[in-house]
């Protein structure tokens, strides 16, 4: 029987517009070949949204997210909008989308690809079979804790505080969802916290143990952060799914993802209770090299291979476009930010273009 998914794409600014249509393009062969019916609908964010509403996350925009199954965004920001204020630049669409759709578990993969290996800055013995998913808490901890802010004293020196705070249930729902994910994959869970000086992360250890109780099959381990970085980085391949809070999650997924050494394969998730999760690269819209046809949309592609797994529970569909991406760079295709010797440059619409060929075969 068909399924039917209301999609709603958020193209955004610089390169965004580019990737994502190479996106569609492939998830509508995709759909035809899984029968799977995807209705677009696009909406405005960042810059764009700024230029044409003032708001860089317009009311219609969230609306039409949170009356769609998923959503598929690309990226925002430029040099254009970069001296507005803080609250009107086109970041605060970015927050302001996460924290309107609830969306508090941000998933990050970092796998290297065979194809792909020389570009690690580590090496080859190091990375090789490297498969990693960061889960990381994303709408609780320091950055959102109270109190904060930059305050004066009364001797008229000023103070800087940031709070870093968890409820149970906050750690209780994030665990849940890296325990489910853990299980899908190889059942390892290594979960990452500083509990050895923060109370708050005493309490983040309690949870999750008493979480891990509901998932036996799944073997957990407790890293401090600061080995955890340190572990991450001269022996990746202990790792399976990782667990960790908004501040140390940051930090561990963006180190995660640069084992593999190349920012324009790098899909992302971030993911609420209920439907519609939001599916993005990790890399930005660098206005750089916008409009120039420069711009690889592997990550995009792959963050919509993410919307099939985990937001549409569409895992044959998610495969074949993962399995298709693997293809093309073993046919030795390559965009500027991936290219080594020996391969065959091409840019943004002819890696689409090839890559619907591999996924049409
Ligand atoms: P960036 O990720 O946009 O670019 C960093 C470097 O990587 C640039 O040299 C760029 O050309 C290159 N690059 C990035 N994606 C690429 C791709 N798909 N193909 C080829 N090369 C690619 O980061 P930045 O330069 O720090 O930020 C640019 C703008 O993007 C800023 O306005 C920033 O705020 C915004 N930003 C947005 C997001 C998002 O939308 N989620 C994330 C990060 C940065």
């Amino acid at each position: 029987m068909t399924r039917q998914y209301t999609i709603t794409l958020l193209p955004g600014d610089g390169i965004g517009p580019e990737i994502l249509a190479v996106a569609v393009k492939v998830l509508h062969v995709i759909g035809k070949q899984f029968d799977i019916k995807f209705d677009f609908q696009e909406a405005l964010i960042g810059g764009s949204a700024i230029d044409a509403t003032g708001n860089p996350l317009p009311e219609e925009t969230l609306t039409c997210c949170r009356n769609s199954d998923a959503v598929l965004l690309a990226a925002i920001g430029g040099y254009k909008w970069d001296n507005l204020p803080r609250h009107q630049r086109p970041e605060t669409g970015l927050l302001a989308i996460r924290a309107g759709l609830n969306l508090f578990a941000n998933l990050r993969p970092a796998t290297i690809l065979p194809q792909l290996i020389d570009a690690s800055s580590l090496k080859r013995e190091v990375i090789r079979g490297v498969d990693i998913m960061v889960v990381r808490e994303l709408t609780g901890g320091i950055y959102f804790g109270q109190p904060k802010g930059i305050f004066e004293t009364e001797m008229g020196e000023k103070r800087g505080i940031n709070t870093m705070a968890y409820m149970e249930s906050e750690v209780d729902r994030i665990a849940k969802v890296a325990f489910e994910i853990a299980q899908k994959r190889s059942g390892k869970l290594c979960s990452v916290d500083k509990a050895n000086v923060l109370d708050v992360s005493q309490l983040w250890r309690d949870r999750v143990n008493h979480i891990a109780c509901q998932y036996p099959e799944v073997e957990l381990s407790h890293l401090y952060v600061d080995n955890a970085v340190m572990q991450l980085v001269c022996a990746p391949k202990q790792f399976d799914t990782i667990l960790t809070g908004n501040l140390f999650g940051d930090i561990l997924s963006d180190a995660a993802a640069m084992l593999t050494g190349s920012i324009g394969m790098l899909p992302s998730a971030s993911l609420g209770s209920e439907k519609p999760g939001l599916f993005e690269p990790v890399h930005g819209s660098a206005p750089d090299i916008a409009k120039q046809d420069k711009a690889n949309p592997l990550a995009q592609v792959l963050s919509a291979a993410m919307m099939l797994r985990y937001g549409l529970d569409e895992p044959k569909a998610a495969s074949k476009i993962e399995q298709s991406v693997l293809e093309v760079l073993a046919q030795g295709y390559r965009t500027g930010d991936i290219m080594s010797s020996q391969m065959r440059s091409v840019g943004c619409q002819e890696m689409g273009d090839v890559l619907l060929k591999v996924v049409e075969s």
